[in-house]
């Protein structure tokens, strides 16, 4: 049976969206285009999908990984957007819990901090009041001692209390890829490695684009009643190509997170706290045996493709989090892994990085193509609803948005309430089919509802896992990637896939040549791209874990 979503069939995918005009073609498979192809799907639309590097490799696997309202908006009085994001908290929750947990957020209240115990009092209510929390998870604000029991590692010295809230962790790559999945299980056709050169036009409108397979060197011409482009931080790129970027521009800042042990950073909950030296506001969130802390926020003008992490972002965030925690005088080499990401903000005259609103905005220009950009991975569904229902109306489809009721692919687990129970069961399976619970409990929290494929992959499968000298659970995920999450290099399995190039650097030196291998067999690789997709893995790896300048210096060396 071919699979919708496999990187084998990607030749296929490409054929079938230029033999046949779309109703609607989106450039982009960050989480923003992917929100609209599955809207747009549900819809009824012919859809299709075009993204040139891999399904969120642009900023969508490079934020702070929270589906939040942003609590820290409200000091700007962004009623509107932390009202609508914070309520698509819950929507996102229940829709893919297997990707989204909830988590404790603890404020700390300093002597001269940003927040002191009455707004912060204040302003946690109001966020519980705006984002219509649930009752057991609204703000709780705790004295000195009760805050240091939570959190014994603060700083003691300026300590005033704190207040607790919360938030939801998520996995942005992985949600952005059930996404994506749930759109093509419901006909969105959708291909990663296809570049939009430029547009297509038919008397001053656009008709669609011209697309290169970066894979295989292929065009093909594609052709929509609409075109939405939702490329994040290139959205100016297509507005030019298109002659149509004037007014508002995009304003790109970059944003690093490091990601340091629990043995060195050990938190049982999540700490929102102030930099000394500018009061913005940081994250230090616990998450699989590791702690990760960022963000920065600075100007960036240099190479969309691969912003990195500085010596000076390091220094930064490393000084920033032994202020808060001092008795841990955390050094350079305990940082394992980062990222660095950037913010596809528009431009606000006489505003600083972090004062630029992150609400979206669309644009739409003479030749009819729709551009969004700006926004939050939380509030991705009402930005593909705005979008959606613009194109419907303009199409003449009828019907309204409805994928707050749709579960995301891997979702399937009986709900929020009935996770935990589904995880269980799942884990035993796993272990009768002869995996290490720790090997299972990986997979159900990865998959979801999905891991029945992977386990119907481990129980069909003979001998290929020993052949290529990988355990079960590492081959059955790696096929899975490849069959039916389009993986088609070893850094998409590593990073978007499994998030391990981050959280678990150690297990991507284990296995990488074993992967290589698997995928050069079944992708039939030439010995160059071989040689191009191992040398991809080493240099993300080795900007992953040193500052850019340390890498640079290694390689000229
Ligand atoms: C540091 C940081 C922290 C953040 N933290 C959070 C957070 O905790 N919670 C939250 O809700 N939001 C957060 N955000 C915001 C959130 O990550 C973004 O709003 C969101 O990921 C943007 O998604 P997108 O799809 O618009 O852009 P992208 O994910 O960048 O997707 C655009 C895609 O378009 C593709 N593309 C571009 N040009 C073309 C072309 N010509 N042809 C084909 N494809 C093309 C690109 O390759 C890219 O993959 C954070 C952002 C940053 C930078």
């Amino acid at each position: 049976m071919v699979k919708p979503f496999s990187a084998i069939q990607r030749n296929t995918y490409l054929e079938e969206m230029e033999n046949n005009e779309l109703d609607l073609l989106v450039i982009g498979g960050g989480i923003t285009g992917a929100g609209i192809a599955l809207d747009a799907s549900v819809r009824g639309l012919s859809t299709g999908l075009i993204e040139m590097q891999d399904f969120a490799a642009g900023t969508s696997s490079r934020s702070t990984k929270l589906v939040h309202g942003g609590l820290r908006y409200l000091k700007q009085f962004e009623i509107k957007l932390v009202a609508e994001v914070g309520k698509e908290r819950a929507i996102v929750y229940e829709n893919a819990p297997h990707v989204t947990s909830p988590e404790w957020m603890l404020l700390p209240i300093m002597k001269g901090g940003t927040f002191g115990k009455l707004s912060t009092s204040v302003g946690l209510k109001a966020y519980d009041k705006l984002a219509g929390v649930k009752r057991n998870e609204r703000r709780n604000m705790l004295n000195k001692k009760a805050t240091l029991e939570k959190a014994p590692l603060l700083r003691k010295e300026g300590l005033k209390g704190s207040g607790v809230y919360v938030e939801y962790k998520t996995d942005d790559a992985r949600l952005t890829l059930e996404i994506m999945k749930e759109a093509v299980h419901r006909g969105t056709k959708a291909t990663n490695y296809t570049k939009a050169e430029t547009l297509l036009y038919k008397d001053g409108r656009v008709i669609g684009a011209k697309v290169k397979d970066l894979v295989t060197g292929k065009t093909f011409d594609i052709k929509a009643k609409r075109v939405v482009n939702a490329a994040g931080p290139w959205v100016d790129d297509l507005r030019e190509i298109d002659g149509s970027k004037k007014g508002k521009f995009l304003y790109l800042t970059k944003g690093v997170h490091v990601v340091i042990d629990q043995s060195r950073l050990p938190l049982k909950h999540a700490v929102y706290f102030d930099t000394e030296d500018d009061g913005r506001m940081v994250f230090a969130i616990p998450r699989d045996g590791k702690t990760y802390v960022g963000t920065t926020d600075t100007y960036y003008d240099g190479r969309i493709a691969s912003p990195r992490m500085t010596q000076e972002d390091l220094d930064y965030i490393l000084k920033a989090t032994n202020y808060v925690f001092p008795s841990l005088k955390l050094e350079e080499k305990d940082v394992e892994s980062s990222w660095a990401g950037l913010r596809p903000l528009i431009h606000e005259e006489g505003k600083s990085a972090s004062e630029i609103s992150r609400k979206d905005e669309t644009f739409i220009s003479d030749s009819g193509l729709i551009s969004i950009a700006g926004g939050k991975l939380t509030g991705y569904r009402k930005m593909a609803e705005r979008i959606v229902d613009m194109v419907a109306k303009d199409l003449g489809v009828k019907g309204k948005c409805t994928t707050d009721k749709i579960v995301l692919s891997g979702g399937a687990v009986g709900g929020s309430n009935g996770l935990a129970a589904f995880q269980k069961e799942q884990v035993k399976a796993g272990m009768n089919l002869g995996l290490e619970k720790k090997e299972a409990e990986k997979l159900v929290k990865l998959y979801g509802s999905n891991v029945k494929r992977v386990y119907e992959i481990i129980e069909t499968t003979g001998e290929e896992a020993k052949h290529f000298h990988m355990p079960k659970s590492l081959y059955a995920s790696l096929v899975y990637g490849l069959e039916e999450e389009m993986t088609v290099s070893p850094l998409d399995f590593f990073n978007r896939r499994t998030g391990s190039l981050f959280f678990d650097i150690h297990w991507v030196k284990e296995w990488k040549e074993q992967v290589v291998n698997y995928l050069s067999y079944r992708l039939h690789w030439t010995r160059e791209q071989r040689e191009q997709y191992i040398e991809e893995l080493e240099r993300e790896m080795a900007y992953a874990m040193n500052p850019e300048e340390k890498v640079q210096e290694k390689t000229h060396a």
